[in-house]
């Protein structure tokens, strides 16, 4: 497979369906929102310096991500592909991402966004902080990660139109119906 970016709002089902995907197709993930939350739970200095940010709703600077980022993937097996869940965040980091595999002869694939409309992610991170526990979804903090999503992450969307790589999926209610358009579109590749 080639490589995938799954990329939308806090709560847009980005682990979700990438789980699904890796099942389907058996490639690599990386999700650096759980690199960042094993670090926590580690209690390693990454991981201190994480949760200040992640408590807070903000990003992680755009330097220690594309190193973090840099060394998981080179820690993955060659040749079956990566979903990257969680990055790029901002322009910087996807041109980041761009170099760093251009580097090691390899491409960003194909970028899959979800389109999911702001009452339902408001649900399900409400809904995930009961089944989870994850400090960062309360809806304080929920509301700090929309605005820095629509601040920072959602004008990627246009870069990825400019580098003829962004298909859109739009939320219509069910679960199953999204994963099926996914996975025509994936099939097809
Ligand atoms: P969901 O898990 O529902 O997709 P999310 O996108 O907000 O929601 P994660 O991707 O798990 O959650 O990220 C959690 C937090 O980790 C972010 O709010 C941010 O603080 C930090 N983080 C994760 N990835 C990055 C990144 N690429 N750049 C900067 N910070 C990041
Ligand atoms: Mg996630």
């Amino acid at each position: 497979m080639t490589n995938i970016i799954i990329f939308g709002a806090p709560g847009s089902g980005k682990g979700t369906y990438s789980d699904e995907i890796v099942k389907r197709y058996g490639m690599g993930h990386i999700s650096t929102g759980d690199v960042l939350r094993a670090e926590i739970k580690a209690g390693t200095e990454l991981g201190k310096t994480a949760k200040q940010y992640i408590d807070n709703g903000q990003l992680l600077p755009d330097s220690l991500m594309i190193d973090i980022l840099a060394s998981t993937y080179d820690a993955l097996p060659k040749g079956q592909g990566v979903i990257f869940d969680g990055f790029p965040r901002t322009i910087a980091q996807a041109e980041a991402l761009k170099a760093m595999l251009a580097e090691r002869g390899d491409d960003m694939g194909v970028m899959i966004e979800l389109i999911v409309d702001e009452e339902t992610l408001l649900a399900r991170l409400l809904n995930r902080a009961v089944e989870q526990g994850r400090a960062d979804d309360n809806e304080e903090t929920i509301k700090k990660r929309f605005a820095v999503y629509h601040a920072q992450t959602e004008p990627l969307a246009e870069w990825f139109e400019g580098e003829g790589i962004r298909h859109t999926f739009t939320w219509k209610g069910e679960k199953e119906l999204m994963l099926g358009e996914i996975f025509d579109f994936l099939d097809k590749l």
